[in-house]
């Protein structure tokens, strides 16, 4: 049973954390990026240890979980099971690597598994299409669109990690319990930083008897000190106006409403008070929309507006690929405001613009 668990914490290196009653988290680094690493957590069940999310496909990473398992005297080969909390490569990268390795198998929310599936089998040169496209309808300007349409035509297409992603044995149903021996873990499904994204609920009392209701993986939906990148839903095949941050708001209340003793999220650290950390979310977001909704006074295209916002530095020293993330974000805000009557698209115009209401 996990809590006879052996207490081997006075021996743990650190990057691995014991956060008690069976329950540890390994620091598994991402290359190059500034978010540092991801939380791997290991949940010990009565058939074996089960991972919630996996890392970054790269050797390094996992040298560091495979040490981090082996600091809790667990081979790779004993995982029993894989529950990702979205496919994002920071979190899925390795699941497969994990699967070959022990027979696990892997979890996942059926929106995010059709993410996985249409990464894989998508050509290329579709994917250059759609950006170029999408980036154009939302007012990108020339400069911009030709380094896309010159990667295309030369044949130098991505090779991106998601290309070759584990395809998931089994679907996570949100608000159902995981069978999971001796444990009980319940998927809450938080869309809008991915459609699939799933936080999972540990309803045992808190080891250490803090008040709330549990403990709750969070994966990137809830973190301590950075608020996740909200874009519209990249579906080539879809011609349904989604709105990721309207899901994601929604998503947040649903979260605070749990009140957990604990968040263990997969970046940054554990912390208490998810409810608190909830709230400031919605004002930030709150805040922000009604920043855009001013700047709407004028009618400018999502790219216009991207311009305009507020960003972690000047719009001009924003690298090439980011700017196409601050696009996304831009347009998942318009969704929005327009979803809310706050916003509308001016008739007529191409690219299409926005104004206030
Ligand atoms: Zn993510
Ligand atoms: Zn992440």
């Amino acid at each position: 049973m996990p809590q006879d668990a052996p207490q081997l914490d006075q021996d743990l290196p650190p990057q691995v954390t014991d956060h008690g009653g069976g329950v540890w988290g390994i620091k598994v680094p991402i290359p190059d990026n500034p978010l540092g690493h991801t939380l791997v957590h290991v949940l010990d069940t009565g058939r074996g240890p089960v991972l919630v999310d996996t890392g970054w496909d790269d050797p390094a990473s996992w040298n560091t979980l495979v040490a981090g398992l082996g600091a809790l005297g667990l081979a790779v080969a004993d995982v029993h099971g894989v529950v990702i909390t979205h496919h994002h490569p920071d979190h899925h990268g390795l699941s497969g690597q994990v699967r070959e390795a022990s027979g696990a198998w892997i979890a996942m929310h059926a929106a995010d598994t059709e993410v996985v599936v249409r990464t894989r089998s998508a050509e290329p040169g579709v994917w250059f299409d759609y950006m170029s496209g999408k980036l154009a309808a939302a007012g990108a300007p020339e400069a911009h669109l030709a380094p896309l349409r010159a990667a295309r035509a030369n044949g130098r297409l991505r090779t991106l990690p998601g290309l070759r992603a584990a395809v998931p044995d089994r679907e996570i149903l949100p608000g159902e319990l995981l069978p999971l021996a001796g444990r009980r873990l319940r998927a809450i499904w938080t869309p809008g930083h991915t459609p699939g994204h799933v936080c999972l609920h540990l309803e045992e009392e808190h080891p250490a008897h803090l008040p709330g209701h549990g403990r709750l993986f969070s994966g990137d939906h809830l973190l301590p000190g950075i608020s996740p990148h909200i874009g519209l839903y990249e579906d080539p095949s879809s011609e349904q106006a989604t709105d990721p941050l309207g899901d994601y708001l929604d998503s947040l209340e649903r979260i605070g409403r749990l009140e957990p003793a604990e968040v263990l999220p997969a970046h940054q650290h554990a912390f208490t008070d998810a409810p608190a950390r909830v709230r400031e979310l919605l004002a930030h977001h709150e805040d922000r929309l009604t920043g855009l909704w001013e700047l709407l006074a004028e009618p400018l295209t999502p790219w216009a507006l991207a311009e305009r916002m507020e960003w972690n530095r000047p719009w001009e020293q924003i690298p090439y690929g980011s700017r196409n993330i601050a696009v996304s974000e831009a347009e998942a805000h318009l969704r929005r405001l327009v979803k809310q009557g706050r916003a509308e698209s001016v008739p007529g115009s191409d690219p299409v613009t926005y104004r206030a209401v």
